[in-house]
């Protein structure tokens, strides 16, 4: 089972039409473009990280604002109906993301966490940039 297959879906439909431009992805050429030797999805380590740079002994995990609950993120949001059910779901997700953090650290591994949004922030920012720069040419 991959638990972040739904988000990449939405963040897909929310945002952006490309298979290619997930925030996973974004994430993955940038340290690419950078001379990064990274292993994708290490599926012997708890919670099998997106990334791993065993040079740094550092993790990287994308995480979707919605379903990992980004705290005061406005993608953080909780739906109206069934509302103690998505509750429920959400906390698991929450306290299985910390567990597997903590294992993590507990094996030596520094684990840096990106939000969804900091990605598409930062890439809407630089396409109206791009926009902008473009119609007073
Ligand atoms: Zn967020």
């Amino acid at each position: 089972m991959d638990h972040l297959t739904p988000e990449k879906r939405s963040w897909n439909m929310s945002r952006i039409k490309s298979k290619d431009t997930t925030p996973e992805c974004i994430v993955r050429s940038f340290l690419h473009r950078n001379g990064f030797w990274f292993r994708p999805h290490a599926k012997d380590l708890p919670g099998k990280p997106d990334i791993v740079l065993p040079k740094y002994k550092t993790l990287i995990e994308v995480r979707g604002c919605y379903w990992h609950r980004h705290e005061g993120c406005k993608d953080s949001t909780t739906p109206s109906t069934n509302t103690e059910f998505w509750k429920k779901k959400f906390a698991t997700n929450v306290s299985r993301d910390k567990q597997n953090e903590q294992e993590l650290k507990k094996l030596g591994w520094n684990v840096i966490v990106i939000w969804e949004c900091e990605i598409a922030s930062a890439i809407n920012s630089l396409i109206s940039r791009i926009k902008t720069v473009g119609i007073k040419k």
